[in-house]
């Protein structure tokens, strides 16, 4: 008896084709590889779909950077949104290690600057 790798039927040992499922009978060590390929390929789409959802944050982290410049200019609340930016850009650049993300990270800080100086200003006067 040859168990198929694909969904562990007992096949007889002339079956070219598993009964079940169709899948082309092969050695142990056969088998063995085609299934290590999967994992591989099944951990390299993991990790693109992971990178996928980072790139998406980065671009959010930017459009929170300069809405909170803007905000800090125009009300001067905008330190919360600046605040997500810095955040969400520095995080997506160091686990990306892209430098896009710098800017996220940069206009991010300076809307906490200027949002942080606006309601110091706003404090002592
Ligand atoms: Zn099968």
């Amino acid at each position: 008896m040859i168990r198929c790798y694909n969904c562990g039927t007992e096949n007889t040992d002339e079956a070219k084709f598993c009964s079940l499922c169709g899948t082309k009978i092969v050695s142990e060590a056969e088998a063995q590889l085609i299934l290590e390929q999967r994992e591989k390929q099944k951990q390299e789409e993991i990790k693109l779909r992971y990178e996928d959802n980072l790139k998406r944050m980065g671009d959010r982290s930017l459009i929170f950077a300069v809405l909170g410049i803007i905000l800090d200019f125009i009300f001067g609340i905008g330190v919360i949104f600046s605040l997500i930016g810095f955040i969400m850009g520095l995080k997506v650049y160091i686990k990306l290690k892209s430098q896009n993300y710098l800017w996220s990270v940069f206009l991010g800080s300076l809307g906490l600057i200027f949002g942080v100086l606006y309601l110091f200003l706003l404090v002592i006067n």
